[in-house]
């Protein structure tokens, strides 16, 4: 299998559940929510460790540890990607499952949050072997997991196939095929059309729709992309196609800028023709993705990873909006130095909302049997993130806050009220 190279995830400036949290109190405290409710949403539901042993093609036998943690199911199933990283680690996950509890409210899909992990670095495992570590890690978790309790997905280094093998794993448990108990499948196996692109087209949409809120024309509006992979790439060119100019883009091997605009297909081309990578790249001149970051422009879109603007580099941000395609990629403690920048941020739990969105039509078309063109998909996908990006933007208004916690307001309502009327079981 051909992997990407996995994302390096930086050392956190805080910890990234306790970077979480620091933003749900805030909008708790807006919200003024009852103490037992702050303590119910803020405690993970599930958190399970799993020890995943397999043997290896040389015929040693090595034993990986697997997590799954579901945040909250009250809004659903809990919906959640699988991360193969060998830095991944428990409050990492948790983390990550609260953020997608927030995401799917936001959006307002029907699901609650959930996120897993194995540690182990697929970059020295053959195709074999994590064939076996995906099948023995949904073995472990077949109580778990299904397309009424919690629903994984793809994450850092897990793709269409890892999901294709889980779905085969749990159907053979169950004694028939069930393809909604996984999204982000090929489409051969009951995926959907236009579920690789959303991420990236969310990006687009929400930055088109921020764009028209600052009144800037797209046209004269220059977008840096840090980040060339599944959600930076597909954002590239759709901003390309509303007529804005990618004025610099990076990966792991380093940015390249053109103030005359970079040519994305010829980018694509140069990935496509050296091992998926960017490097040599003789489309731009070449910067840091420190440079890069601190552009002036008027969209930056940070679709890497996690921690790439701090307290140490906020104050140095040029760009007007930020559109946070990667999860956490602003710390909490970078936050309050943007918003006295007043540089607009469209956050995470917004912005990449995306991918999750077209999940779940994955979910509801698997559990029809029934399979819409990708027009349809397209089409559902814009009209959700346009009405949530303008119900982030009201509440932000009438409470006086940034969009992040405007979007956290939402959500944390949205999962209260739902729990007020289900009530406690107990
Ligand atoms: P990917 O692996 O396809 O792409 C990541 C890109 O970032 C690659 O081009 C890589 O070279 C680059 N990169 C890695 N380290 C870098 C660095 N130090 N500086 C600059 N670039 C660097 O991953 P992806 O699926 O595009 O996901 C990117 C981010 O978006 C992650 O935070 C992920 O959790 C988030 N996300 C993805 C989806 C999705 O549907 N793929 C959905 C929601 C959120």
């Amino acid at each position: 299998m051909n992997y990407k190279e996995p994302a390096p995830i930086n050392p956190h400036e805080d910890d990234p559940f306790e970077s979480m949290m620091s933003r749900f109190d805030i909008a708790a405290e807006i919200l003024e929510l009852e103490p037992g409710i702050y303590e119910y949403l803020k405690t993970p539901q599930l958190q399970v460790t799993t020890s995943i042993p397999i043997q290896l093609d040389d015929g040693t036998i090595e034993v990986f540890e697997g997590y799954r943690v579901i945040h909250s199911s009250v809004r659903g199933p809990s919906k959640g990607g699988i991360r193969f990283h060998p830095k991944v680690n428990i409050s990492e996950v948790k983390a990550l499952a609260a953020w997608m509890t927030w995401k799917c409210a936001v959006v307002n899909i029907p699901f609650g949050g959930a996120k897993g992990g194995v540690k182990c670095d697929p970059r020295n495992l053959t195709r074999i072997e994590l064939e076996k570590i995906t099948r023995r890690y949904t073995g472990n978790l077949l109580d778990i997991f299904g397309p009424e309790r919690d629903i994984p997905a793809p994450d850092v280094n897990t793709d269409e196939q890892i999901m294709g093998w889980i779905m085969d794993t749990y159907s053979m448990h169950i004694r028939h095929t069930e393809t909604a108990v996984v999204t982000g499948k090929p489409t051969y196996l009951g995926g959907s059309a236009g579920r690789r692109e959303a991420t990236g087209r969310g990006v687009r949409i929400v930055g088109e729709a921020a764009l028209e809120k600052a009144g800037i024309d797209p046209k004269n509006a220059s977008v840096v992309i840090q980040g060339f992979g599944n959600v930076g790439a597909v954002a590239a060119e759709e901003f390309v196609d509303i007529g804005c100019k990618i004025i610099a883009i990076s990966d792991v091997t380093g940015g390249y800028y053109n103030p005359k605009g970079i040519d994305i297909q010829k980018a694509l081309e140069h990935q496509r023709t050296h091992g998926g990578l960017l490097k040599d790249f003789d489309g731009g001149e070449r910067i840091s993705n420190d440079e890069l970051l601190e552009m002036e422009c008027e969209i930056l879109a940070p679709c890497a990873l996690e921690d790439q603007i701090t307290r140490h580099n906020a104050g140095r941000i040029k760009a007007k909006i930020i559109v946070e395609g990667a999860n956490g990629p602003t710390t909490a403690k970078a936050d309050p130095i943007l918003e006295a920048n007043g540089v607009i941020v469209v956050p995470d739990i917004l912005a990449n909302a995306g991918g999750v969105t077209v999940s779940y039509f994955e979910w509801v078309q698997d559990r029809m049997g029934y399979f819409w063109p990708k027009e349809v998909v397209n089409e559902r996908l814009a009209r959700i993130l346009t009405e949530s990006f303008n119900s982030v933007a009201r509440r932000a208004e009438r409470h006086g806050v940034n969009m992040r916690i405007g979007a956290y307001v939402l959500a944390i309502e949205r999962v209260a009220n739902t729990l007020k009327l289900r009530g406690i079981y107990g």
